[in-house]
């Protein structure tokens, strides 16, 4: 088979359209704001449903557009170039908990709820985290009990994004205690359910995401809310992952270009001893080398989409997305800060905020250490992994 290095007309044509509502919605006044109230529009909601993309990859006969995982990419990159967040909204939204409730949600929920996300009424979380248990997802404790045609909850989730902002989630519960990994299941939380208590955590970066927690005391979930059959939760979410952080990695790689194309455009421009400053090379090769490395993480994201598409198992290549992007993305984002001199150490440049927001997906799905031990799985066998 040839291989293709190219987008074709139809990708490029979407591209542009993407990139071009970027400049006009994500103003420099509206990601201000965004990330100092922690929280972003109606209006901004709206827009993106206007234009598709608050469904993207949400199937066409609940309202979205069905994109493939590479058209996917290419939107959260494009927005994530002028606003992280509003990238890491759609992954959120449409991968992380949309496409679990598109896969795995019975019909009646599907109906009810993904037409309202497409046309931004509403947004979606995902609960996975709980304060004692983060890298070690199968170690979470809360409990999920079936009682009378219900399932009863107890239990905290804590550190997860969109509290205050999603009306539902996708959350992930202990069935069967005793089996581990193998006693997970998914459930579909609705966030006015009695006996939800929500707080908030004040965060350096990804501000309008809203990261907090979820306290649950005897919330009654009723059987049909179970996603995917009883303990296969694990295996659900661990599947979803593998896309999601492939398009974390590609938003970092997005935010991490604008900030390199940021510092390009001031260099030509501000003047020291007499030149350009994008004339010195040392200037040049700073620039340069974090081109080059964020063209290969591009790449390799885009590759893996790529596979996802072709129906491909991508857990090595996502975990390797994963580990590197966020890292590669912060260096090149300081570096651009740093090129820009003391103007881009305030609030008044995007600089700064392109660094805390993308410093959170250094940990958030995963931090590198835990993906290169996925990935070090994947290559040299379980038996090389000292866990279960
Ligand atoms: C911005 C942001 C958004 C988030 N959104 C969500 C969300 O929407 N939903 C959700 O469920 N969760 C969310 N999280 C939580 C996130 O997924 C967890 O923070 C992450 O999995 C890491 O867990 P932890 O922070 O508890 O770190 P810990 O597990 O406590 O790890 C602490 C440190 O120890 C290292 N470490 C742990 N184990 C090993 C090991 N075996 N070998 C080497 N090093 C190790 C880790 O790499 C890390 O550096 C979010 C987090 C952030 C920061």
């Amino acid at each position: 088979m040839p291989l293709g290095f190219d987008f074709d007309e139809e990708q490029e044509l979407f591209r542009s359209s993407v990139a071009e509502f970027a400049r006009k919605n994500l103003t420099k006044e509206n990601i201000k704001k965004w990330d100092r109230d922690a929280r972003f529009t109606k209006e901004l909601y709206e827009k993106l449903a206007e234009i598709g993309l608050a469904g993207i990859s949400i199937p066409p006969e609940y309202g979205g557009q069905g994109a493939d995982s590479v058209t996917t990419g290419i939107a959260v990159e494009e927005l994530s170039k002028v606003d992280f967040n509003v990238g890491n909204l759609l992954i959120i939204d449409n991968i992380l908990s949309g496409g679990i409730i598109a896969s795995y949600a019975n019909e009646k929920l599907k109906s009810d709820i993904l037409p309202k996300l497409c046309s931004g009424q509403i947004h979606l979380g995902i609960a996975l985290t709980e304060p004692h248990t983060g890298s070690d997802a199968a170690n979470i404790s809360t409990l999920a009990k079936k009682h009378d045609g219900y399932y009863v909850l107890n239990g905290e989730k804590a550190s997860i994004s969109m509290v205050g902002v999603a009306s539902y989630f996708t959350l992930f519960a202990k069935t069967a205690p005793e089996l581990g990994s193998k006693g997970i299941s998914a459930f579909l939380l609705p966030v006015d359910a009695e006996g939800v208590q929500p707080y908030y955590f004040d965060d350096l970066g990804y501000r309008p995401l809203r990261r907090g927690g979820l306290i649950l005391k005897d919330v009654r979930l009723p059987e049909e809310n179970l996603m995917g059959g009883e303990n296969n939760g694990f295996k659900i979410v661990m599947q979803q992952f593998d896309y999601s952080k492939t398009l974390l990695a590609l938003s970092c790689v997005g935010a991490a270009l604008g900030a390199l194309d940021d510092a390009v455009e001031y260099a030509r421009n501000r003047k020291a001893f007499g030149q350009p400053i994008l004339k010195f090379e040392g200037v040049q090769f700073r620039l340069v080398e974090h081109y080059t490395k964020l063209e290969a993480a591009r790449l390799l994201c885009y590759r893996t989409l790529w596979l996802r598409d072709k129906g491909k198992r991508i857990t090595k290549e996502a975990a390797m997305c994963k580990w590197w992007a966020p890292k590669l993305a912060v260096e090149a984002i300081h570096d651009a800060l740093l090129t820009m001199g003391n103007p881009a150490y305030s609030t008044d440049f995007p600089q700064e905020k392109r660094l805390r927001d993308v410093i959170g997906i250094e940990i958030g799905d995963g931090t590198a250490e835990i993906q290169k031990i996925v990935v070090a799985r994947e290559m040299f066998g379980r038996e090389f992994i000292p866990y279960k």
